[in-house]
């Protein structure tokens, strides 16, 4: 049998994090968790993973042809691309005064009587905007994610709020995932907040949500899974949990915004209906975290959101690893409280805000993440057969990640098998 002839070689790794860990070799812990191999190579064919291993070894294994994209790695790191598991974005329009406002602590009640402010505002401009502007829009957004790394993205529907729109949203993100080398998850969020149209008649507006489009989503294959946002001022614990186990029922697996603003139960509604992941949780208390690892919830935290709303709580991060949960960490990016596209920056925030250790930060924007969003079977890690999302990084160690502050070291993204930054 001759051997194979890949289209993309990276060799010549200082440090390769497979994230892969090998229980029978008798490395030292932590290297032997990051899975990391000094002077690594990887081979890509068709998409896949073909080879990872030693840069001699796997020149062993492989004959480059003449079609065979070389990359040279001295001195850089090599990594699984980012998996992004908590975005909204799919919008049209910005918020930056009520960024700026907030942070003048003026109440939320005067701001929302500015123009362009709040969640209402962005779901009429992306109700207002045709399919091919939103598409336009969105692959905008798209692009700034994968600048900073990231090649696995969820993204939620929320800024339509009736069928029609939910849908719009749904199809724009099933189309990225179609027609762009970047993974895409979808989920409905069609309980983001009430609509105007139903503003006082929040029961009606559930059950819009509960007899019409979660059965219409589901039935059509929409979206993957189904979220509610469940705090003080949107939906309550009950109206979450009946959401959640409709849309359970009729397989969309369930996601929650849980406990970002105040102790809303969130959490505890999660570990109830078994959610595949619970985001935010900066009020959760402990017991509802200990029912929501009994379940096998993965804790999604989002620093970079109780960041741009200028607040001084973050999600317990330390804690919930300490208790065993299973974390992940996400950017949020919205057009609300999180314009940010940069896992890089989220990774320095869970660092210095969530006091996180850096193998678990690793973990948690990769393999975690996939987890977070059930794409674990295809990245998150560096293994033979897995889809070929890398990150070469300019950087010549891995622990530099967080501690270079918004600093855009990710050199060459590649999904799928196709280079989508630098080369
Ligand atoms: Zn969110």
């Amino acid at each position: 049998m001759g051997l194979s002839t890949p289209d993309i070689i990276i060799i010549n790794a200082r440090e390769l994090l497979t994230l892969s860990y090998d229980l029978s070799t008798e490395e030292r812990e932590r290297e032997r968790k990051l899975g990391l191999i000094y002077d690594g190579a990887i081979a890509v064919k068709d998409g896949r993973i073909i080879a990872v291993g030693k840069s001699d070894d796997v020149m062993k294994v492989i004959e480059a042809g003449k079609d065979t994209h070389q990359i040279d790695a001295s001195n850089k790191v090599v990594m699984p691309g980012f998996v992004d598991p908590h975005t909204h974005l799919v919008f049209k329009g910005t918020r930056e005064r009520e960024f700026l406002l907030r942070q003048q602590k003026i109440p939320m009640a005067k701001i929302l009587k500015e123009e362009n402010t709040g969640i209402i505002s962005t779901v009429r401009w992306t109700r207002k905007a045709t399919f091919d502007e939103l598409l336009d829009e969105s692959s905008k957004h798209l692009a700034l994610l994968v600048d900073w790394g990231t090649t696995t993205v969820e993204i939620k529907s929320g800024y339509g709020l009736n069928l029609e729109e939910e849908i719009k949203i749904l199809k724009i993100a099933k189309h990225l995932g179609k027609y762009t080398p970047v993974n895409v998850k979808s989920t409905l969020l069609a309980a983001h907040i009430i609509p105007p149209e139903y503003h006082m008649r929040d029961e009606k507006y559930v059950d819009l949500v509960l007899e019409d489009i979660i059965p219409i989503i589901a039935k059509n294959k929409l979206a993957d899974f189904n979220d509610v946002y469940c705090d003080k001022g949107a939906f309550t614990r009950e109206q979450s949990k009946r959401i959640l186990q409709i849309g359970k029922k009729l397989g969309l697996k369930p996601k929650i915004h849980a406990d970002e603003m105040s102790d809303a139960g969130g959490a505890e509604v999660a570990a109830i209906v078994q959610a595949v992941s619970a985001d935010h949780l900066v009020y959760a208390n402990d017991d509802s975290l200990k029912k929501m690892k009994e379940a096998n919830v993965i804790a999604v935290l989002l620093p970079l959101t109780t960041f741009s709303l200028g607040e001084e709580k973050y999600a317990d991060g330390r804690k919930m690893l300490d208790m065993g949960l299973t974390v992940a960490l996400g950017t949020d990016y919205n057009p609300g409280t999180s314009m940010c596209p940069s896992m890089p920056l989220v990774m320095s925030f869970a660092a210095t805000r969530l006091k996180m250790k850096i193998e678990e930060i690793i973990f948690a924007v990769t393999i975690n993440a996939a987890k977070a969003i059930e794409m674990d079977k295809e990245v998150g890690t560096l293994e033979v057969g897995k889809r070929a999302n890398i990150n070469v990084l300019n950087i010549e160690h891995f622990e530099e990640m967080p501690y270079r502050v918004g600093e855009n070291y990710v050199g060459t993204v590649i999904s799928n098998g196709e280079i989508l930054k630098g080369g």
